[in-house]
C-alpha cells in the first residue's frame, strides 16, 4: 500500500509560494491608543496607515461612553438582535445614522464587512443581474458571489460600459443590482454617483454604495459621498463602517423603512450573529454626534489632505503616469503612490520605517498594482506632515536613484 500523503501538506507549499512572490504578511502589533503618532513594535512612528480620519478612536469621549454603557449593559449583547440581544442603544445609533444619511431607517450590523454580505445577498438571487466596479473592496465582491447571481465587472469607473451593459443585458434578469465603493479604498478615488444613479434610475436597477471610507470624511455635515456629490434624498442604498472616522466597530446599511424591515427578515449576516456590544455602540453614537458637532475636524483634514498631495507634486515630482512612481488621482485621504513591484514597495515601506513614518505597502491580490498607501488623518500636524516628506524624499535617492 502506497504511504498516505499528508493532507496538510499543500499549506506549507502555498505559503512558500506566497513568500517568494514578496506577497507575505504577517502582523505587527501597535502600543497604547490609536493617534497621528503611535507606538509600533515599541517605537514612536507618524501614523499614515490608519483609517481613523478624524483621529476619534482615541478620543476619551468615545472611550467614556464605552465605559459607561459597558458598565449599563455588560460586555456582550448575549445574543442576536431577534431574540435576546437587541438594546434600546442600538435603535438609538440606527436613528442617529438614519438622521446623519437622510434616510429614512438604517440598520447596525457587526461590521462593515457584513453588512455588505447581508445586504447584497438579501437582495439578489439566481435570476438576478449585478453589475459592479471591477476595484470594489472584497466585502462587496463577496456578497455579489454569495448571492448566486450574474455578476459583470464593469472596468473601474466607466460610466458607458454600465450603460452598454444594462441596454443589452437588463432585460434578461429579474432583479439588477450595480454595486459600487464610493470612495474606492485602495485608490483613493470617487465614483461617478450621479450619473450612477440616474442610469439606475432610467433602467430600474436598484444602486448600493459603500461609503465605509467616506463617512465623516465628505460632505457638510460628514454624510459621505452621496452628500458630497448632490445626491442625498434619492433612492439608494448606503452601506458604511462604524470602524474608520467613526471610530468604533461595526457596520450599517441605511435606506428607506421598508429595505430596513426586509433586511431584518432577510439578511443572514445580521439575524444570525450576536448584536453589536454595547461599548462599541455607545462609542458610534458618540462618535457621529462628534462629526456633526465639530466640522473642524474635517476642515483641518482636508487642510492636511492639501497640503501632503500639493508637497508630493511640488517638492517629490510625484504626478500621474511618472516612473519610478506615480501618484494616483485621488480626491480623499487615501494617496497612493505605485510603484514598479511588490519588492519594492515593501522596501520603500521598510525605508520609511526606519526613518519613523508608518505607512501601507499594499500588494497584490489585494490590488492589481503594488503601491504605497498613505493615509492622511485630522490630527497630523504639519511637523508630521514634512518629516514624511522629508523620509520619502531620502528612501526615493536611496531606492530608486
Ligand atoms: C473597510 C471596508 C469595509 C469593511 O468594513 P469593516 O467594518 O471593517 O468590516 C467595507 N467596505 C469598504 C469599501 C471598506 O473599505
Amino acid at each position: 500500500m502506497n504511504p498516505v500523503t499528508d493532507p496538510y501538506a499543500w499549506i506549507e507549499s502555498a505559503l512558500e509560494t506566497i513568500y517568494q512572490a514578496d506577497w507575505y504578511r504577517s502582523v505587527k502589533a501597535i502600543q497604547g491608543r490609536p493617534g497621528a503618532v503611535v507606538q509600533l513594535e515599541g517605537k514612536p512612528v507618524i501614523n499614515f496607515a490608519s483609517n481613523d480620519y478624524l483621529g476619534l478612536a482615541g478620543d476619551e469621549r468615545l472611550v467614556q461612553a464605552a465605559i459607561a454603557a459597558t458598565q449599563e449593559y455588560g460586555t456582550g449583547s448575549t445574543g442576536s438582535r431577534l431574540i435576546s440581544g437587541h438594546r434600546e442603544l442600538h435603535r438609538e445609533l440606527e436613528r442617529a445614522i438614519a438622521r446623519l444619511k437622510q434616510t429614512e431607517d438604517a440598520l447596525v450590523f457587526s461590521s462593515g464587512y457584513l453588512a455588505n454580505l447581508g445586504t447584497i445577498n438579501a437582495l439578489a438571487g439566481k435570476r438576478d443581474l449585478i453589475l459592479a466596479d471591477q476595484y470594489n473592496h472584497a466585502s462587496l465582491k463577496n456578497g455579489a458571489i454569495l448571492s448566486g447571481a450574474t455578476i459583470l465587472e464593469y472596468r473601474h469607473g466607466d460610466i458607458e460600459i454600465v450603460k452598454r451593459m444594462l441596454e443589452q443585458q437588463r432585460n434578461d434578469y429579474r432583479r439588477c443590482l450595480i454595486l459600487t465603493d464610493s470612495v474606492f479604498s485602495m485608490d483613493g478615488d470617487l465614483c461617478p454617483l450621479p450619473q450612477l444613479l440616474d442610469l439606475a434610475e432610467a433602467s430600474g436597477c436598484m444602486l448600493l454604495v459603500d461609503e465605509a471610507h467616506a463617512t465623516g470624511v465628505l460632505g457638510a455635515t460628514g454624510a459621505g459621498c452621496v452628500e458630497h456629490l448632490g445626491c442625498s434624498g434619492r433612492s439608494l442604498i448606503q452601506i458604511g463602517t462604524l470602524s474608520k472616522a467613526l471610530g468604533s466597530l461595526g457596520g450599517y446599511v441605511a435606506g428607506s423603512a421598508n429595505l430596513i424591515d426586509f433586511l431584518r427578515n432577510r439578511a443572514s449576516s445580521w439575524i444570525y450573529t450576536t448584536g453589536l456590544s454595547p461599548a462599541d455602540t455607545a462609542a458610534a453614537l458618540t462618535a457621529i454626534q462628534i462629526i456633526q458637532q465639530e466640522p473642524q475636524r474635517r476642515t483641518q483634514l482636508w487642510q492636511n489632505v492639501h497640503w501632503l498631495k500639493q508637497a508630493l507634486i511640488d517638492e517629490l515630482g510625484c504626478v500621474h503616469d511618472t516612473t519610478p512612481i506615480a501618484l494616483l488621482p485621488s480626491t480623499s485621504p487615501i494617496l497612493c503612490m505605485q510603484v514598479s513591484s511588490p519588492g519594492t514597495v515593501l522596501k520603500l515601506g521598510r525605508s520609511l520605517l526606519e526613518q519613523g513614518i508608518f505607512v501601507s505597502a499594499v500588494r497584490p491580490p489585494t490590488v492589481p498594482t503594488s503601491r504605497l498607501r498613505i493615509t492622511v488623518m485630522a490630527t497630523h500636524e504639519l511637523a508630521h506632515l514634512e518629516q514624511f516628506i522629508t523620509a520619502l524624499r531620502s528612501s526615493l535617492q536611496n531606492l530608486l536613484p
